[in-house]
């Protein structure tokens, strides 16, 4: 259907017309199916969980999916947001600095995203206010309702044409209510006009309280949130209740009948232990079903593809209840305060530990506080220490301490981009003899800056997108361990994100003096993974590896240190090296 059918047929309007729905080429109505999920009550509700676990069982059923968070803040990307407000910033593979939530998305359907599955209103005002400029809409006044909801709508098709998704998955930030995401509600409800019956399905999250000093479930914040998405012109169709306990049939009969949704379609989604058993929460109040009902898609689904992808998941959730050791691992950074902050280093440490059946016990260390006397006494119950990703000059010193400590009393440590150039400074003082090493982003007047400014960064102007961003293939040394780790392939693929780098002109000193660098970009002299040799596992990377951990394959560095941590933890007994619990995995992944 061309464009100006569709608009006749969802308007009949004239030329002088208001109504502005642009439809990207290839664009077919009715061939992609769309699941809106949005939140009432309060934020932080789970609603990236939700979706994600949704969109799992879906793409399970052999329908291929797609998501898209719609943040409603003004910036262009996450890449500017400080992460003790935000969350992580998550890099995907082609460089788009987003919300955390889309790691979500890749962990639980196993997929890369890219920057289509990633919106601000940021962008969308970028793109409508470029377009003025260019004259693209001459003549008229550009408004909210219809430029932006269109560019909105226009967002979400190109998505499902670029993805040719059976179903795409839009995730609105905030809460229902915000004033900055208004707009996008508004988007959806022309979206289910425009698409027709059985195209939209919206889901409403919502959150039923349980007051300490009353004992017992209310549902009324619910209802008056609900309420909210109604008066916008939004009937939901599914409601999920988050509850710190199952929701009695009493609140969810009363949820019901206030919101038109039938009672079937209210669900439970009670606190547990895992956000991996989600999907089968879901799977057993059938949701999934639910929504293939709604949306008619029962002649797509594949049943015997949900059997096969539903075993695997099942053998990996069985796991999360087979902990048979347990290790403690020291996070040194200076975020520690808001787990957000290290978001996807804990699902990595989540994920190598249900692999391996080892409880990974997190403790959160502030290098703020650290120095070469105290730091004995701050790791002293670590099996390993992760030093993580970071920015600026506060607590270097500290986390070079860490390192210092865990190369010299053979403690188990990874080292994660700046976590990676700590230890090459370490190294460096310590080791080579440098006494005042250092990087030039912690001391820009120091004279032996090991950790220099990338060649191609030393131009540039401003913050936001610019630093060596996404996905880079990394060369890997044969026989090296970082080889063994990564099945004895001699290449890779990581993601990145930093401005600085080894100074290529103290490598030599560095390997001279014992420090292995076992992964570099392929033709640049840029060091992107260091090891050391005569050590049970020290390992660093200038990547971020757990941006590709995943449930099922998760990242071998991280593997490597939870294998190594439960040797060190559990002298007594034979258990497998670091190479065979990496191997072992990446067979049952195979
Ligand atoms: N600040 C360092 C750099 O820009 C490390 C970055 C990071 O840890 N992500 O190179």
């Amino acid at each position: 259907m061309s464009t100006e059918d569709l608009m006749n047929s969802v308007s009949n309007v004239s030329d002088d017309t208001e109504f502005y729905t642009p439809m990207p080429d290839g664009y077919i109505r009715g061939r992609c199916k769309y699941v809106v999920i949005m939140g009432t009550v309060m934020s932080g509700l789970g609603k990236g969980i939700f979706s994600s676990s949704l969109a799992k069982l879906m793409q399970d059923k052999g329908l291929k999916v797609a998501p898209i968070k719609l943040e409603g803040y003004l910036n262009v990307d996450s890449g500017t947001l400080n992460p003790f407000r935000h969350g992580e910033v998550f890099v995907l593979d082609d460089g788009m600095e987003c919300d955390m939530d889309l790691g979500t998305y890749e962990r639980m359907l196993q997929k890369d995203l890219s920057k289509l599955n990633f919106t601000t209103s940021g962008q969308i005002y970028t793109k409508i206010l470029s377009k003025e400029r260019h004259g693209d809409y001459l003549g008229k006044d550009v408004q909210m309702i219809p430029h932006v909801t269109g560019e909105v709508k226009s967002r979400l098709r190109e998505l499902a044409v670029q993805t040719e998704a059976d179903v795409v998955f839009a995730e609105i930030g905030g809460t229902v209510g915000d004033f900055e995401n208004m707009f996008y509600i508004e988007a959806m409800r022309e979206l289910a006009y425009e698409e027709g019956p059985n195209s939209v399905c919206f889901v409403a999250l919502t959150q039923v309280l349980e007051p300490k000093t009353l004992g017992e479930q209310k549902s009324k914040a619910a209802q008056l949130g609900i309420k909210r998405l109604m008066e916008m012109g939004i009937q939901p169709h599914i409601i999920a209740c988050r509850a710190a306990n199952p929701v009695s049939d009493k609140v969810r009969q009363k949820i019901a009948q206030y919101t038109n949704v039938p009672l079937e379609r209210v669900f439970s989604m009670h606190d547990c232990e895992s956000i991996y058993v989600i999907p089968h929460m879901l799977r057993d109040s059938g949701y999934d079903f639910e929504v293939v009902k709604l949306l008619k898609l029962d002649q797509r689904i594949n049943l015997q593809n949900e059997r096969k992808e539903w075993l695997k998941w099942c053998d990996f959730v069985d796991r999360l209840d087979k902990v048979n050791h347990e290790i403690n691992i020291g996070i040194t950074g200076k975020y520690t305060s808001l787990r957000d902050s290290y978001a996807s280093i804990i699902h990595a440490l989540e994920n190598s530990g249900t692999n391996l059946s080892t409880k990974v016990n997190i403790h959160w260390i502030d290098t703020s506080i650290i120095n070469d006397d105290n730091v004995a006494d701050m790791l002293k119950d670590m099996h390993g220490i992760i030093v993580p990703g970071g920015f600026g000059s506060r607590g270097a010193e500290g986390k070079i301490a860490c390192v210092k400590y865990a190369r010299e009393n053979a403690l188990p440590y990874l080292g994660i981009c700046f976590g990676f150039q700590m230890a090459v400074i370490e190294y460096a003082r310590n080791v080579c003899g440098i006494k005042d090493a250092c990087s030039s982003e912690v001391d820009p007047d120091g004279k032996n800056a090991v950790i220099t400014i990338l060649p191609e960064q030393k131009g540039i102007s401003g913050l936001g997108g610019n630093m060596r961003l996404g996905g880079k293939d990394v060369e890997i040394a044969k026989d090296s361990l970082a080889c063994k780790l990564f099945n004895n392939k001699t290449s890779v693929r990581l993601r990145f994100r930093h401005r600085l780098e080894v100074e290529p002109s103290y490598i030599k000193t560095l390997t001279d003096n014992g420090l292995i660098f076992s992964g570099k970009a392929p033709g640049e002299p840029i060091m992107q993974i260091l090891e050391l040799p005569d050590h049970p596992y020290f390992i660093g990377t200038q990547a971020h590896p757990c941006f590709n951990s995943r449930p099922l394959s998760p990242s071998p560095m991280f593997t490597g240190l939870v294998a190594a941590a439960r040797k060190l933890a559990y002298p007594d007994q034979k258990l497998p090296t670091v190479v065979q619990a990496v191997q072992e995995i990446a067979k049952r992944s195979k």
